[in-house]
């Protein structure tokens, strides 16, 4: 199992820096028995200048808002604070490639009435640069992304990730690197924890809102394509399309963007190097480390 701090390791919590190792929790909190959490997946990276850059740092906060606004969670935190604190978390335990954990949790509460105070804890540690190099033989999982009608599933909570975890597991034990799940009509949906395109005669495409998370790496997609004139679409895709695309991949904040050898062990025949794909992932790479004074980002 992967090591996320040490004895030094500091985290924010509820209004204190405090060492990771010495930070408590209620065992008798709602959000541990029941998955009742909303939490977010940022990024953070060294630019080309030297300084360190949360990437898309306004919209993973105001999503923690929604999604816990989504979930009946009092919240009363601005993106502006937290980003403010973010950045301090990460001089405390200096670090510039991280991945940011803020997670907004319950109070003790065996009932599921509505609470009156909601806690913060923001959690970082070190990730190298871009882990997506290899591609990814991707299998259809057996399990559905959750239905709409029984969740907020535009909200980033805890509970969904059961979904994940069980889908990630079946692929990985019968010897594929990731999941693929489909939505409840049996469309494409989304990975794991990241969503998808594919691409086919140069254009891209990818499931449409409703059934997958509103990822903020899927919209830098959207943007990339606007900027490079590569066209996207949309829509709703079939497993048997997709198989006969030309390439795919995976986008998501710890992702990156990463693409795919072969689906349910169909690959994808053209070679990636040549794909627009692999162009929009070299866009993404020098995005995320562009020096500061070039974006629009806090
Ligand atoms: N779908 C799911 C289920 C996810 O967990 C994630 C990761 N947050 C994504 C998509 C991608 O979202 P983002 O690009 O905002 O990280």
């Amino acid at each position: 199992m992967a090591s996320y701090y040490n004895k030094e390791t500091i985290l924010y919590l509820n209004g204190e820096y405090i060492k990771a190792s010495e930070a408590k929790m209620d065992f008798y909190s709602q959000s541990l028995h029941y998955g009742y959490a909303v939490f977010e997946g940022i990024r953070s990276y060294k630019t080309t200048d030297g300084e360190t850059k949360i990437f898309k740092a306004v919209e993973h906060y105001e999503r923690l808002k929604h999604s816990a606004l989504a979930m009946n969670m009092p919240y009363h935190w601005s993106a502006e604070e937290l980003i403010e604190i973010t950045y301090e978390v990460l001089s405390k335990n200096n670090l510039q490639n991280a991945y940011i954990r803020p997670l907004v949790y319950a109070p003790a509460n065996m009932s599921f009435v509505i609470n009156e105070a909601s806690f913060i804890v923001i959690e970082v540690w070190e990730m190298g640069l871009f882990l997506g190099e290899n591609l990814l033989r991707v299998m259809t999982s057996s399990f559905q992304r959750p239905n709409p009608k029984g969740f907020n599933i535009t909200a980033k909570a805890a509970g969904h990730y059961v979904n994940s975890i069980l889908a990630s597991q079946e692929a990985k034990a019968k010897g594929y690197d990731e999941a693929l799940l489909t939505d409840m009509n049996g469309f494409v949906a989304e990975g794991p924890g990241a969503n998808m395109f594919c691409e086919k005669d140069g254009k891209l495409f990818t499931p449409a809102l409703g059934n997958i998370l509103p990822g903020i790496t899927r919209a830098t997609v959207f943007e990339i394509c606007d900027e490079a004139g590569i066209e996207v679409e949309e829509k709703q895709i079939t497993l048997e399309e997709l198989k006969g695309a030309d390439a795919a991949f995976f986008c998501g904040t710890a992702a990156e963007i990463v693409g795919w050898e072969s689906l349910d062990d169909v690959k994808f025949t053209k070679n990636w190097n040549d794909t627009v794909s692999k162009k929009i992932q070299s866009i993404y790479k020098e995005k995320v480390t562009e020096a500061v004074f070039n974006t629009q980002e806090v």
